[in-house]
Formats: structure tokens, C-alpha cells, sequence
């Protein structure tokens, strides 16, 4: 979300006739969009404050503006810790904020990236007791379905190929609506649109996710096989003291569903280890759970008090930091054992790749199911969908040749990896 708000936040700026600069002291106008969901990154940002005062102490003209997580209700409080920013205004507030500038907002970029990121909603309505973003980004606030197709049409007339629809909880979209659309009904409306070739979506919450969504990815042609569930532990307890609002046994079952009406799914998840009493048992849950799901991609974390939420008010941080560490490695090294197993059964395959850039004099891009392909080539491949066959693999990334395949191209279903 945060990286999509940049993203918008960089086209405003660049279609008032900024230019991004190289160094932040060459700048004009520095904005700084926060992220605080842990507190390390929190930390970051007042770090980086404490550097924009010197800069701004010895070049009065230049212009500093805050957003982000960091910017909550208190504004004063901000700017009598902060007295030295200019302007101080709140995350998809930014084309309010350059009109009160007397400039004319215009959202979209000329020429966005081939993958591009749609939010479809702000805030959190759930109360996970860890977590800091519903203090900070408020109540759920949906867009209207017209609205996102609006965008999406215009993104695709645009160039871009891939969108990505972005929510805390994508799960609960449409709620606060009149007649109260869902994810599963804009997937349906996105799915028209010519020029879009591929629709991703996250966050999904385990304790909201439809069989009717389900059922929408496996129909709709351009929706990709993969989903972003964060499980955060796999013992009932924890999951309870974390007010989740879901047991291990249904979560076990919506991928179950998951599996068998999409088998080529690629899952993703979060996990948190070392939350305030998790004992070794409870962790040990959590690897059994690791291990029986085998999941493409796990973000693990270790469990960080927040000041202002109920855990960091109600629970001691009573597992030594030593220990979490101890757990976020096992978690690591079981994680990528399972991602070398998964991704080896794509070596010799040919998968289907929308190039989005360049590294190190290769092209990359990711499969529908989401895995980074890199391949070299001197055509230019930007922006297009690329027929991929997989030479190595690793963990984390897929390397491979341009296949071309056109001419006995074999589609099944929708499922464009075939193996030759
Ligand atoms: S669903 Fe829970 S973890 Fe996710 S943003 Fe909402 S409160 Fe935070």
C-alpha cells in the first residue's frame, strides 16, 4: 500500500513538472511517505526526519511534506514534534493536498509500469490485537466498483498489462457500498476490460474469504492463481490472543477449497513468531502447519510491541529476543527448503512471464502464480507476456530462455505453464 501510494504520489508530482532527483539535496520539494506498521520502521522515519532538519536549516526554500501511517489524527502533536515541516497530510489525501497548493490534482501516470497497483480500499475495520493499522489508517473505506473500472481502463489505454488491487482486508471490499458489491463482483467487471491481461489482489483475511471468491478465481480468465492469507500462527490460543477471529481447522480448510478448485494456486502467507507467551509447543504448531500447507512464499516476522495497541498494553513481551530469533530462523530455513521443492518442479517448463524490467543486463518478470523469472535477451520485451522455458531454479527465483512456442501453443484452461 505504502509502495503504491509512492508510486501515485511520484505522478502527481511528475505531471506538475517535478523531476526526480538524484540526491535528496538537490531537491525542491522532499515528501516523505511513512510506513511505522512495526516500530523498527517507525524508528526509520523519525531517524530520517532528525536528517531533513539539518537540510532544511540550511536551505530555508526547500519545501518538506509528510504522509503516510505517520500522519494519524493529532496533527498538532506532529507539528509541535516537527516544527519544521511544511505540510503534513494523510496517506490518498495527496491531490487534496497539491489543490490547496492551487495545483490541479490529475491521478493517473502517462505511461504507468506494465504492473501497476489499484488500492481499492483504506483501512481495517478488524482489531487484531497487534497491530497498529486501524488506530492509524481509521475505518474501511471502500471505492466505488465505477470508480476502480474508471482506473483500470484508463491504466490499461495507458499500457499498463497487470493490475494489483490493494486493501488491507480485500475480503470485506464492498461493504460500505450501496448494494454492496464484493471482491468477487469487481473481479467480474475488471475481468472485461481489453488491454488488462492479468488481476492480482491482497490482503485476503482467512476469517472473511468467500467460497464465492474462490470460485471467481478459478472462472475468470485474467484473475491470477495466486493468493496472498496471512495465517500468523497456527495454534488456536495464540490466534485468539492475537484476535484473529479464525481457528487453525478452517484456515486448513480454505485451502483445502482453494486447492482443489484451483490446483495450480500459489499461496502465499505472514507468520509471527515470538508472540507475548507463545511457548515452544504453540511454535511448534506453527512448523506443522509450515510443513502439511507448503506454501510458495512465507513472510515471517518477529512479534514487535506497538505502543497503542491492545497487545502491547495487555501482554507482557515476555520471549526473549534471542529466542525469537532462534524461531524466525527455523521458520527461514524450513521455508526455504519448501520453496526449493516447489519451485525445482517448475525446472523444464515453460511459463508464461510479463516482463517488467531489467537487472543486470536480464529481463524480469513473474509467472502468473507470481515467482521473479530472469532471462537475457537483446530484444525489448517490456511490457510484454513472454513464453519462458525454466533452465535453474532457486528459493526465490527462476532463471531461464525465451521459448517460442506460438505456433503449437497448447492452452489448458486457463493455465499457460506447459510441459514439453
Ligand atoms: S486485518 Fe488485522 S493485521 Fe490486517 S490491517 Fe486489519 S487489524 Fe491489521
Amino acid at each position: 500500500m505504502n509502495k503504491a501510494e509512492s508510486e501515485r504520489l511520484s505522478s502527481f508530482l511528475e505531471q506538475l513538472d517535478y523531476q526526480p532527483t538524484a540526491t535528496v539535496e538537490e531537491a525542491n520539494l522532499v515528501v516523505l511517505n511513512s510506513c511505522v506498521v512495526r516500530q523498527s520502521a517507525e524508528n526509520r522515519v523519525i531517524g530520517k526526519l532528525h536528517t531533513l532538519k539539518s537540510l532544511k536549516r540550511s536551505r530555508p526554500d526547500l519545501t518538506l511534506a509528510v504522509t503516510g501511517c505517520l500522519v494519524n489524527s493529532d496533527l498538532q502533536a506532529l507539528r509541535d514534534r516537527f516544527p519544521y515541516v511544511d505540510y503534513f497530510f494523510k496517506p490518498g489525501e495527496a491531490p487534496q493536498w497539491l489543490a490547496e497548493q492551487d495545483q490541479p490534482p490529475r491521478v493517473l501516470p502517462d505511461k504507468p509500469s506494465p504492473s501497476t497497483f489499484v488500492p481499492i480500499a483504506q483501512g481495517c475495520n478488524n482489531s487484531c490485537s497487534y497491530c497498529i493499522v486501524p488506530h492509524r489508517r481509521g475505518r474501511e473505506k471502500s471505492r466505488p466498483v465505477t470508480e476502480i473500472l474508471g482506473e483500470v481502463e484508463e491504466l490499461a489505454r495507458r499500457g499498463a498489462k497487470e493490475v494489483t488491487l490493494l486493501g488491507q482486508n480485500v475480503d470485506s471490499y464492498g461493504h460500505d457500498l450501496p448494494a454492496s458489491p464484493d471482491l468477487a463482483d469487481l473481479l467480474g467487471e475488471l475481468n472485461a476490460v481489453d488491454g488488462i491481461a492479468r488481476i492480482r489482489f491482497l490482503t485476503n483475511h482467512p476469517k472473511d474469504m468467500s467460497l464465492k471468491l474462490i470460485e471467481a478465481i478459478a472462472r475468470l480468465d485474467k484473475v491470477c492463481e495466486q493468493i496472498s492469507l496471512p495465517v500468523q500462527s497456527g495454534d488456536n490460543d495464540i490466534l485468539r490472543a492475537m484476535r484473529r477471529g479464525y481457528a487453525v481447522e478452517h484456515y486448513h480448510q480454505l485451502v483445502l477449497k482453494m486447492r482443489s478448485q484451483i490446483p495450480e494456486i500459489a499461496l502465499s502467507t505472514d507468520v509471527i513468531v515470538g508472540f507475548p507467551s507463545e511457548s515452544e509447543s504453540q511454535f511448534q504448531r506453527t512448523l506443522k502447519l509450515l510443513r502439511e500447507l507448503r506454501f510458495d512464499t512465507v513472510h515471517v516476522a518477529a512479534y514487535s510491541p506497538r505502543a497503542g495497541t491492545f497487545a502491547a498494553r495487555e501482554y507482557e513481551d515476555n520471549i526473549p529476543s534471542d529466542e525469537k530469533k532462534r524461531r524466525l530462523h527455523i521458520v527461514e530455513q524450513l521455508q526455504e527448503k519448501i520453496a526449493t521443492e516447489i519451485n525445482a518442479e517448475l525446472l523444464g517448463r515453460v511459463v508464461e512471464v510479463l516482463v517488467e524490467g531489467s537487472k543486470k543486463g536480464k529481463w524480469q518478470g513473474r509467472t502468473r502464480g507470481g515467482k521473479l523469472v530472469f532471462f537475457g535477451s537483446n530484444c525489448d520485451y517490456l511490457g510484454q507476456l513472454v513464453k519462458v522455458r525454466i533452465e535453474k531454479t532457486s528459493p526465490w527465483s527462476l532463471q531461464g530462455r525465451v521459448e517460442d512456442i506460438s505456433a503449437t501453443e497448447i492452452r489448458r484452461g486457463k493455465w499457460e505453464e506447459i510441459k514439453l
